[in-house]
């Protein structure tokens, strides 16, 4: 492992806590990540020297908030391989897909098509206005995607997918899904929650029509987020969100919206949370996305390691390192310890954090017969004795 990895858990403030005089190993990044210190300074500046609102005012301080607001568009951008005319601030990947699927228009009449594996906040948004037709899944709960030609009708207006998943950290062949999609001149839109921060990312070479992803899944802060949607799909979104900032003028007839991104960033906008989602970026560009990416294949397979020395523990997604985030989620042996109960002890008697339940993915845990799973899901802070110390501590309260 890499020098530059193992100096890079001391930037994580809340990784210095102790849990019963042990030091944490943070393996819920799947659910969130700590925050970096370049995020709580970017926070803290932005609080003590320049927290006036922006697109308004024309004072100095106004300004300043401004031109970093805009900044922090020019760094997700630059993170996406995205013209910065092209992102949308958003709270986080829900409100994302919820903004493209009334922005779309989609009525009841229509089809999305997803894969059985979707965290509800990309299967509910659109079954909520429109029919879904969904890909079926192999027995260890990965999408078929051989299937997907099969899916589309002369009523499809989308495909849904996750760039990687929450509970398989399996990465979806998004430039296959693209081309099929395209070919029968249908958009994409890309669920990035869990691929944001591990994967290199361009979404051009992606091919996709919209990529959403989430501040706090990345080291940002929580209530942060950004939706690209590719510059001729934008032009023809309506926004959702109606109020200040977003019209140029308005008179007692009617308004004039404006152009660009703005058009669907209505209200004031969460400024700090722009400003840390710009800082963690940052933080991510210096490391280097290879790097990260390279850094999680090494931890996925160290999670698959220590997956194999459990005993009757069944793993949900494919075998291969490579075709993962490193993320595990494990079913444990029936009539044992539930993975509940395995969550809590993992944190209170080894300081192990990891997730337990259906990790807002019913269907795919129904369709895997599976009741829960225990996930652990690593990032760029976590190191190898992190995950031997997940395994070890499970195998003992398996045994
Ligand atoms: N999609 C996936 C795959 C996720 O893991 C999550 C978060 N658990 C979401 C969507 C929703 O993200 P947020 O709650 O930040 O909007």
């Amino acid at each position: 492992m890499s020098a530059d990895f193992s100096a890079l858990r001391a930037q994580f403030p809340l990784l210095a806590r102790e849990l019963g005089g042990r030091r944490i190993a943070w393996l819920d990044n799947a659910s969130t990540t700590p925050r970096p210190r370049a995020v709580l300074e970017a926070l803290r500046e932005y609080h003590e020297q320049y927290s006036a609102n922006v697109h308004r005012g024309v004072h100095a301080l106004a300004a300043e908030a401004s031109e970093r607001f805009e900044a922090a568009r020019d760094e997700v951008a630059n993170f996406l391989g995205a013209s910065s005319s092209e992102i949308v601030f958003t709270s986080g990947t829900t409100e994302a897909a919820n903004l493209v699927a009334g922005a779309l228009g989609l009525a009841p009449q229509d089809e999305v098509l997803l894969t059985g594996a979707e965290h509800h906040s990309n299967l509910l948004p659109w079954r909520q206005r429109c029919a879904t037709r969904v890909l079926e899944l192999d027995e260890r709960g990965t999408p078929l995607y051989a299937g997907l030609a099969g899916l589309f009708t002369p009523r499809t207006r989308l495909v849904a997918v996750h760039h990687a998943s929450n509970v398989l950290g399996a990465i979806a062949p998004l430039r296959e899904i693209s081309a099929l999609a395209h070919a029968r001149g249908i958009p994409v839109f890309v669920d990035g929650a869990q691929g944001a921060g591990h994967l290199a990312l361009d979404v051009r070479e992606l091919e996709c029509d919209f990529y959403a992803f989430s501040g706090h899944k990345l080291g940002g802060p929580s209530g942060s987020g950004a939706l690209y949607a590719r510059e001729d799909w934008l032009e023809r979104l309506a926004p959702q969100r109606w109020g200040g900032g977003m019209v140029a003028r308005v008179d007692a007839q009617g308004c004039e919206l404006r152009s660009g991104p703005q058009r669907f960033e209505a209200g004031t906008p969460n400024v700090e949370g722009v400003l840390g989602l710009a800082a963690a970026l940052r933080l991510l560009r210096e490391i280097g996305m290879p790097q990260v990416e390279q850094h999680g294949r090494e931890l996925a397979r160290a999670l698959l390691e220590e997956r194999a020395h459990l005993p009757g523990v069944r793993l949900l997604g494919p075998v291969d390192a490579a075709a993962r985030i490193p993320l595990v989620a494990l079913a444990l042996p029936p009539r044992g310890l539930d993975a509940e109960t395995a969550a809590r002890t993992l944190s209170d008697a080894f300081g192990v954090l990891v997730s337990a339940g259906r990790h807002c993915a019913h269907p795919l845990h129904d369709a895997c017969g599976v009741e829960a799973t225990l996930r652990a899901s690593a990032w760029v802070h976590n190191d190898l004795d992190d995950v031997r110390r997940f395994g070890e501590a499970l195998r003992g309260l398996i045994a």
